[in-house]
């Protein structure tokens, strides 16, 4: 991975002793690739990532890994918070939901591939702790958002991403029960949570409802998250 620096002010030390064992994906939301730099390197915007990734393949670092950057906030994944001090944060460029969403190039997407695989060798990062920032605060977030190829990533051996679920159908009321599995936390409304996870492993259809489809989906995402000992 070719990288250039553009160092963002905007981190802290990480919390003593805490593992570095998640990845958050993340899109810009901005207008353009400039408008999100500049704002991920303003002390006043008092926000940052690791990384950023250009719609033309090329990555620019701006926080040293083995310090705390701040794209995460208010956050959850598998019993944690506050996940800033324990993941690894990647700002994506695309203008995202409020300015013309639209696909993510595929020499982005390649680059991205290439630097998370980069970042896996280096730390205990597990497979299913490569996330969304809307799986570790769905009621705030919707980046990468459901145009993201967490598909392809997962056959580069990025995050998980299981085939069709072969055992019986859940019923809706296992829903909770297997979206704490994965990883999400459960005090939100069931549709807040089922769209979050729908953006991330059933793209085609993001509404909120546990159809049979969602329903083996989540099955499958849990088995493969959570493997009954
Ligand atoms: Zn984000």
């Amino acid at each position: 991975v070719r990288l250039r620096d553009a160092p963002s002010p905007n981190h802290d030390a990480r919390p003593e002793g805490a593992p570095i064992d998640v990845l958050v994906l993340h899109y810009t939301g901005m207008p353009d690739e400039a408008a999100a730099l500049a704002r991920l390197t303003d002390p006043a915007a008092e926000v940052s990532a690791h990384y950023l990734v250009s719609e033309d393949g090329a990555v620019t670092r701006l926080v040293a890994e083995a310090r705390r950057a701040w794209h995460a906030g208010v956050s959850q994944w598998r019993g944690h918070s506050g996940l800033n001090g324990r993941s690894i944060g990647i700002e994506v460029v695309n203008p995202g939901h409020d300015w013309g969403y639209r696909d993510f190039p595929a020499l982005q997407l390649g680059a991205l591939s290439a630097l998370c695989r980069d970042i896996l060798a280096r730390h205990p990062i597990p497979a299913r702790n490569v996330v969304a920032h809307s799986d570790i605060a769905p009621d705030r977030k919707q980046d990468p958002g459901e145009l993201f190829d967490w598909k392809g990533l997962a056959r580069d051996g990025v995050g998980l991403w299981p085939g069709p679920w072969q055992g019986a159908a859940p019923s809706a009321a296992e829903a909770p029960a297997l979206l704490a599995r994965i990883g999400y936390r459960t005090d939100l409304p069931l549709p807040v949570l089922l769209r979050a996870f729908q953006r991330h492993w059933r793209p085609a259809r993001v509404d909120g409802v546990a159809d049979a489809e969602t329903l083996a989906r989540l099955a499958a995402v849990a088995g493969a998250a959570s493997p009954p000992a």
